[in-house]
């Protein structure tokens, strides 16, 4: 590869994932190069953040900006039944205490460019469209990119390190074909937005609202800025996309026929089209190599049902970023190097999938499994706050477990 110009990492996509990473390595003293395809602000989905964001954002230096935005804030998520009564709002502060126990209900178009402006004051070098067309590899290292910026020609970067931050475009997941469906996770989604739906008073102004659906689906109801919220149906996607009938008239079948939800919606309007996944989870075989990683949606995606997909994406920016510093210390940017906080974050996710799981199980009940169990409480609450990586929760998954097989037998 002759390349035009080198850095010392060069990062594909400048989502929330790309942009946490460049700004992490950058300020260690990194040359760090992020190119994105599109052009900012741009639209994207997934505005609901979960409580331990806050560690992330508090370092990465974005905390003082998101207190000055106009973002509702979020202390809690509650679940409402298809029959419509509502569980207790469940408070972040029950478990966190201070600043932490709240978070943000972000609208992503400006949270997104928030992050870019912020990695570029931090020193990176950001370049919108800049998508990149494919990784090269010298043997099984990879080595650099190739850019093609249209309409201009195409140019090649040689990197020590290229980080995957593509989110569901899985850059390299595709090109080394290591992406794959998650068995068991077969659910699609439909979405859009609404000016002047409902919302509720005081704290709860700000609350994920869960609508839950006969037959295992359910909606999410998100306060947005000026007005707006974000509403949102995952289900079976052979429900969501059957033949003949288009996704707006699919969307508005659903929200119509659930009555709690279309009732927070009477004096509202849909003021967007409505946009959709039919499949919503993925994930790779193999999330480093040498001279490579991936970090977010670019590495996994399972459900939204938890919030988790910022939270992931932050996270596992932030442990990366570690990664990649250690080993360019030592000038080993090999696999075993590049994913060392792979492990740790795996076990993190594997408590996220068991939970996700649980949600869809026939018969499994959240409220059941407490009373059974109070002693898991709190670990659980843990779960919903996001507070799972670097936690040992043998014993809270293992009772999970039994009232698993038990809902599976009856
Ligand atoms: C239906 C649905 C609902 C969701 N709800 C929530 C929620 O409420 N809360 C939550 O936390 N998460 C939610 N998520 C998940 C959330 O959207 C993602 O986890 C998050 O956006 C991941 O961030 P990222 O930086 O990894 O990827 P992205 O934000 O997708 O950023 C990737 C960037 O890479 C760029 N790119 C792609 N290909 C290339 C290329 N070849 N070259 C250069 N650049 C490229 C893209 O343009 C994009 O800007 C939801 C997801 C879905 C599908």
């Amino acid at each position: 590869m002759t390349a035009r110009e080198d850095h010392d990492i060069v990062v594909a996509g400048g989502g929330p994932a790309g942009c946490a990473l460049a700004t992490l390595l950058q300020r260690e003293g990194h040359r760090c190069l992020v190119l994105e395809a599109s052009t900012f602000p741009r639209y994207h989905i997934g505005e609901s953040l979960i409580p331990h964001t806050h560690g992330t954002l508090s370092r990465l230096g974005l905390l003082e900006a998101l207190r000055r935005s106009t973002y509702p804030v979020k202390h809690s998520v509650r679940f409402v039944s298809p029959a419509g009564s509502s569980s207790d709002p469940f408070y972040f502060s029950e478990t966190i205490e201070g600043e932490g126990s709240r978070t943000w209900q972000v609208e992503r178009s400006s949270f997104d460019a928030l992050c870019v402006d912020h990695a570029r004051a931090s020193g990176v070098d950001v370049r919108m469209n800049a998508p990149i067309e494919r990784v090269h590899f010298d043997g099984d290292r990879a080595v650099g990119v190739t850019v093609r910026p249209a309409p201009r020609e195409s140019y090649d970067v040689a990197a020590k390190v290229v980080v995957d931050a593509t989110g569901r475009r899985t850059l390299i997941g595709d090109q080394l074909g290591l992406k794959a469906p998650v068995p068991g996770l077969l659910k699609g989604s439909l979405w859009s937005y609404y000016r002047g739906g409902a919302r509720l008073e005081g704290i709860d102004a700000g609350e994920t609202t869960v609508f839950l659906l006969r037959g295992g689906g359910w909606f999410w109801y998100i306060p947005l800025p000026e007005d707006i919220v974000s509403v949102g149906v995952v289900d079976d996607p052979q429900r969501l996309f059957q033949e003949g009938l288009s996704p707006e008239a699919s969307y508005d079948a659903q929200v119509a026929a659930c009555e709690p939800l279309a009732a927070r919606l009477t004096q509202a309007e849909r003021n967007d089209r409505v946009r959709g996944l039919r499949e919503l989870a993925y994930r790779n075989r193999r999330m480093a190599g040498d001279g490579w990683v991936m970090i977010g949606d670019a590495a996994a995606f399972l459900d939204p049902i938890y919030s988790s997909g910022l939270y992931l994406a932050l996270g596992s920016a932030e442990l990366a970023a570690e990664s990649i510093h250690d080993a360019l210390q030592v000038d080993d940017p090999s696999s075993t190097r590049l994913g060392a906080h792979l492990d740790l974050l795996g076990e993190g996710v594997a408590v996220i999938e068991k939970l996700i799981r649980a949600f869809y199980t026939p018969g499994f009940s959240f409220r059941r499994f407490v009373e059974r169990h109070p002693e898991h409480r709190a670990a659980l609450i843990d779960c919903l706050v996001g507070d799972v990586i670097g936690k040992k929760m043998t014993a809270f998954t293992n009772a999970l477990d039994d009232m698993l097989s038990a809902a599976a037998r009856n």
